[in-house]
């Protein structure tokens, strides 16, 4: 069994956008996949048709095309398994359910649903199980041509797991160890229903790992307490050889305080929790999305990673590569790990200083076409490198930050703390003097700049940095002066300089 090639799979319900925490869920298989050198496969378990949500598979696929998330095979990727769509799959099921009904495994019951609520009603606690099946309509409590007669009549039924009482059932947990589950707490689950000839979850979601050959089933924690069941349907059909290893991920919680983190604590505390924007079909409502909200896939990612894992030593920022060496399922928490989503606008400020600028330029130009300004590519690779070093979390924080580097100051205003403060008795003599120099270099760099003034600066004592910067920009912010003039050019250069002192004077 050891020998087998790793496995496994994310099999997602098509029910509305992706949660963040479902996005952990795919990262972890991802990671764990890929550094045994396995295979990842997609799966879409879309078998509850009444939960079914148009254009929610094309929003998860999209989701992880953005992260950069790759699957190996499934839905939109192909494969030897396939169909990957379990509503594709009827014919596949109906031959399980027939081997389990013929083993006597499990047994078909007729109760309606207003039958089940009189029994609901009537005993407390009430459980279709062992120690009520008897007084129930099913094939065990009926004669076996009572049963035909009311399938042949058109009755629809459902397949019921026939689940042996009193004994431990045990789930072998990668991260949570030997849990323990005596089975007489289960119920006898619904495996199939004839009225849409659909299976439930639990029968396709067994069916499907051991058809496609899934070595661990890593998955939320709140699948934990259907793990028994899975494990016993896999012996039920007689398959506990190829039984996968199981590993309960832990809760994502709010970040704020306790219980599981929901979409009202994002829009509460203003951050999304789904990775695109989700505009939901049926309400209408647009729900924000990560890449939307100008986060980049790699710094979700590793924000992701840390939320119930970490490497064991201080270090934070890590590449999908490193990830994939350093990841461990086996050192993954138990307890639930906080959202902190200020650590993840930290982490993207991070990413955005790594990134070379040519990579954020795009981003940053679709922001300054939305203000009116053309510049060229190159023009806008330099002011994202100037100024993101300014510690923004987000590439849309650069335009107030610099806009001045496209608009000239139109009016220098003495209520300006920065001006008041800065544009002295002797500024416009000095900031002419300062022109008549800048207008002599034929050289405008940075370096060749910086020579001449700081000779200049070195000659006369002059202090010129603030009331230069009054001039160019208006106010007091943006990069070193001498950067900022390269930027601006010469001619751009002296016409602020010359405007200003004829304003200020
Ligand atoms: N379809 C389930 C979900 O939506 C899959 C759970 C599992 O991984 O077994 O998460």
């Amino acid at each position: 069994m050891s020998e087998r090639k790793v496995r496994v799979r994310f099999a997602p319900s098509p029910t509305g956008a992706l949660h963040i925490g479902g996005v952990r869920t795919a990262l972890y298989n991802y990671l764990f996949a890929r550094q045994h050198g396995g295979e990842f496969i997609f799966r879409i378990e879309d078998t509850d048709s009444t939960r079914f949500v148009p254009g929610a598979e094309e929003y998860i696929i999209e989701s992880f095309k953005w992260l950069g998330i790759e699957f190996d095979e499934g839905v939109s990727y192909g494969g030897q398994h396939g169909p990957y769509r379990q509503s594709e799959r009827r014919d596949i099921y109906k031959k399980y359910v027939k081997q389990l009904l013929d083993a006597g495994k499990a047994y078909i019951a007729f109760d309606t649903p207003e039958e089940l609520d009189a029994k609901r009603a009537e005993i407390q606690n009430f459980q279709y199980d062992a120690s009520t099946r008897a007084m129930m309509r099913n094939s065990l409590s009926l004669a076996a041509d009572e049963v035909s007669a009311l399938i042949e009549s058109g009755h629809q039924y459902v397949v019921r797991f026939k689940i042996e009482p009193g004994e431990d059932v045990h789930v072998n947990d990668m991260i949570r160890g030997d849990v323990v589950i005596n089975s007489s707490i289960l119920d006898d689950k619904v495996l199939y229903k004839s009225a849409d000839e659909l299976p439930t979850y639990h029968l396709a979601n067994i069916v499907d790992d051991h058809l496609m050959e899934v070595t661990h089933v890593i998955r939320g924690e709140e699948w934990l307490p259907s793990a028994p069941l899975h494990v016993l349907l896999y012996r039920a059909f007689g398959w506990e050889d190829t039984m996968p290893s199981f590993a309960h991920l832990p809760l994502l919680l709010k970040p704020d305080g306790k219980g599981k983190l929901s979409k009202r604590d994002g829009d509460r505390l203003g951050f999304p929790v789904f990775p695109l924007e989700w505009h939901d079909p049926k309400s209408g409502e647009v729900s924000s999305g990560y890449r939307e909200s100008g986060y980049l896939p790699e710094a979700v990612l590793n924000f992701l990673a840390l939320l119930g894992w970490n490497p064991g030593t201080d270090q934070e920022i890590m590449s999908l590569e490193e990830m994939v060496k350093l990841f461990d399922i086996t050192k993954c928490s138990k307890a639930g790990a906080r959202f902190d989503y200020v650590k993840g606008m930290w982490f993207n400020k991070e990413y955005i200083l790594m990134k070379d600028n040519s990579e954020l330029a795009p981003e940053f130009d679709k922001i300054l076409r939305a203000n009116g300004i053309v510049a060229t590519m190159e023009q806008v690779e330099a002011v994202v490198g100037m100024m993101k070093m300014k510690k923004i979390n987000f590439i849309k924080e650069l335009w107030p930050l610099c806009d001045f580097f496209f608009i000239a100051p139109e009016t220098y205003s003495m209520e300006d703390k920065f001006v008041r403060k800065n544009w002295g008795e002797t500024a416009a003599a000095d900031m002419s003097e300062l022109a008549d120099l800048l207008e002599s270099l034929t050289d405008f760099s940075v370096a060749s700049q910086q020579t001449a003034v700081e000779k200049w600066v070195e000659e006369t004592g002059k202090k010129p940095w603030n009331p230069w910067r009054v001039a160019l920009v208006g106010t007091g912010k943006g990069p070193d002066m001498y950067e900022l003039s390269a930027f601006l050019g010469k001619e751009e250069t002296l016409r602020r300089l010359r405007k200003a002192i004829e304003i200020l004077k």
